[in-house]
Parts: structure tokens; sequence; C-alpha cells
């Protein structure tokens, strides 16, 4: 990344949602400007690790009745599901340019698999919140279907799905229509030109044109999503957050964590959640969110223009890096093929689709999940904080397959 580039994004940009975005250069010229961040691709990161057979060990002491408690106390109420580990961007901090080996159809969860697990999640294991996620969820076809089902089983679930909008603007109303609540939109840059270059995709006016549809649609509040990496975006900070207050999104920013395809994360290169805080305070006030911050990954921050009284809005920081809040986990993942994680970061899954594919029932799959959950690591997918430690080890399963 060049220094000029860097310094453009001081100005203060203004891009209105819906407008075409054009740039000098051109896509293609940009694309060639990409950080190639290399490094050996693990043999097949989407059949990671070891996978716990359902059943073969009971966990010893896990609980056989209620919700998804762990050893430490914690209880999962927020569920991810991942419904596809394909996605129609390539981020230099996600993914290798050519993209990973993709799950075959036939191990990714269908239509229904995927509803009745989350009705077993929700009506027998307590989960309160589901948010859909990939890959990229546009990228199934069956998208309004798989959410039109959770609905019909879960009236008052809230459903949210974080998405990069890329073709969201065709499909925010029937997405809206079949029950999805409100979305989360990653988008780590205002720049055209940056953007390709993070993306390996010109499509940021197809990323504000699905952010207009997702307002129009009334799937809010909308949340955007922004990792912040070292002399690439670390500048558009306070441009970042006087667009999305400008446009009623609530900004968050995201700590680069290690679970990129091309595994070459250094904590180096992480922005930490305290400078991020002083550079948002170049502009704006930030009052800690009187509602607390519970068991939500984002520390939220009420934001206020310099010398205004008045709530401008919201800014989240996921800081799981520098100030990690692993004590209050309330997550639980399922990935596109049907294995439970207890932690982003776990070096161990349990297969579920199996199980419900051999014939388990409801309570059956309950319990099998209640087993994964109760071993699940302190913290980090291991019994130690830390993704800075020496010894810490990436899990092999990448974040494009986990769905974050
Ligand atoms: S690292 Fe694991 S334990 Fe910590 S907050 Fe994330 S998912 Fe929860």
């Amino acid at each position: 990344m060049d220094a000029d580039h860097a310094h453009a994004t001081s100005r203060p940009v203004s891009v209105p949602l819906g407008a075409t975005v054009t740039s000098a250069a051109g896509p293609a010229a940009q694309l060639g400007a990409i950080r190639s961040t290399g490094g050996p691709r693990p043999a097949d990161p989407q059949r990671p690790g070891p996978q716990r057979e359902p059943g073969a060990v009971r966990a010893t002491g896990a609980p056989t009745d209620g919700g998804l408690q762990d050893r430490f106390g914690r209880v999962a109420t927020d569920l991810r599901v991942s419904v596809v580990d394909k996605c129609n961007l390539r981020c230099t901090y996600c993914m290798p340019a050519d993209g990973m080996p993709w799950l075959p159809q036939s191990q990714l969860m269908s239509t229904d698999e995927i509803r009745r697990i989350v009705r077993v999640a929700v009506q027998s294991l307590g989960a309160e919140e589901l948010r859909l996620t990939g890959g990229e969820p546009l990228v199934r076809k069956d998208l309004e279907f798989i959410i039109a089902g959770i609905r019909a089983d879960n009236p008052d679930l809230p459903i949210s799905m974080t998405t990069n909008a890329v073709g969201l603007d065709r499909r925010a109303q029937a997405l809206k229509d079949a029950g999805l609540t409100r979305v989360n939109v990653s988008l780590d840059t205002l720049h055209p030109e940056t953007f390709a270059e993070l993306t390996r995709r010109p499509h940021l006016d197809k990323v504000l044109a699905g952010l207009q549809a997702a307002r129009a649609a009334g799937l809010g509040p909308i949340k955007i999503n922004a990792v912040l990496l070292r002399g690439i975006n670390d500048t558009e900070v306070v441009p970042l957050v006087d667009w999305a207050v400008s446009n009623g999104f609530e900004m968050r920013f995201i700590e680069d964590m290690p679970l990129d395809g091309d595994r070459s994360w250094s904590a180096t290169n992480v922005i930490p959640a305290r400078d991020i805080r002083a550079a948002i305070e170049q502009s704006f006030s930030l009052t800690a969110d009187p509602r607390g911050r519970g068991a939500a990954p984002a520390e939220r921050w009420e934001v206020r223009r310099h010398g205004e009284t008045t709530l401008a809005g919201h800014v989240g920081i996921i800081s799981s890096v520098t100030e990690p809040f692993c004590s209050a986990c309330s997550r639980t993942r399922v990935t596109a093929d049907g294995r439970i994680r207890s932690c982003l970061f776990s070096h161990e899954e349990t297969d579920l689709l199996t199980a419900l594919r051999d014939g388990a029932d409801d309570e059956g799959l309950a319990q099998i999940w209640r087993d994964a959950m109760w071993t699940k690591p302190r913290a980090h997918g291991s019994d130690r904080v830390g993704l800075a430690r020496p010894d810490f080890v990436q899990p092999e399963r990448t974040m494009s397959a986990i769905g974050g």
C-alpha cells in the first residue's frame, strides 16, 4: 500500500448511498495492487482437525437437560449458523486470491436440515437469537426459504445476517418478507480503490446499493462491520464513523484475528481497540453505552460530535486480540457442514449433521450439542487466554468457513 493512497483517506468522505462509484485507475489496474499475503495453504482446511463422534464419549458432568452450559458456567444463547462456505469476495485478511477448496454440495446442510437444527437450538436448548453467516449467505439461492422455515417455527426469534451485501439490492425485500430481522454488513472502506484492493473485487457500489435496499426494506438496525488493517484502511476510522452515523448505521470496528486462509496473520498488524478509540476521539466524544455490554462481542459507545450534546449514534469495537471478552461468551456455532464449534478458535468440532442424517431424534441432537458445549475451552480455543501468545495455534478451519 503506497503512502499517497493512505494519505488520500484523511479527506472527509461522504459517499451517498446508491451512488455509482468510479475510480480513476479502473478496477483492473487496482486489482494488480493487491498485497499478496502468500504463505502455504493447508491441505484441506474444510475438513479440519479432530472430530468428536457424537455420543462416542459423554462429556463427563455435562447437563442432560436444559440449555448449553459449559464448565465455566457460561450459557450459550447466541446461535451462529454458517449456511455456506463459499463467498463472492476474496478479502485479503480472510482467504487467498483464488479462494478455498469449497465443501461439496452433499456435505452442506440442506434447507430443511438448517431449519431443524435451529429449531432444536431454540426450542430444546434455549437459543435466544440467530445470526446467519457464511462464507457469504447470499450465495445460497434458497436463503429466503431457509429464513421462512425458521421464522415459521420461531415467530419471535431475532434473526440477523452477516453479509457483504453484494446482491442484497435485489433480495432485501424478499429476505425481509421471509422473516429476516436485520443485517450486519461487512464494509472496511469507503474508497473504491481500497475496497478493490482489500476484497479483490470492484464492488463497492454494489455494497452501497445493498445497504440502501436493506434500509428501504426495514432490515434494521443496520450495523457496519469493518476490519482495520495497518497501513491499508486504518486512517479511515473517523470517515467511517462520520459516514455511518450520518446514515443511521452503527459502526463496528473489529480487530483482525488469526483465522485467515493464508495463515499470515501477525499481532503487529492489529490495530488495537485503544488506538481505535483514540482515533475516534479526534472528532467525536465517546461515552460508554449505559445499557452495558452483557455477553455481546462488541463494546458499545455513544458517539457525539465534538462540541455537541446531541447523540449522533453508536459505535462498537470487537477487541478479541487486545481486550478479550471470553469470560462472558454466549456463542455457539454450527458450520455449513453441520459441525458444532464451541468457540471461534476451537481445535475440535462435533459432527451434528451425520447424527441427524443417521436418524437421531431432537433430544438426541440436543444432548450431542450439550456435550459439545460442556467442554468449551476457557478462551481462544484453549484454556489459556491470548491470541498473540507465542504458543497460540491457529485453528485449521478458517473464518471463511466459520462465518464469525
Ligand atoms: S474466542 Fe471463543 S470463547 Fe472467546 S469470545 Fe470468541 S468464541 Fe467466545
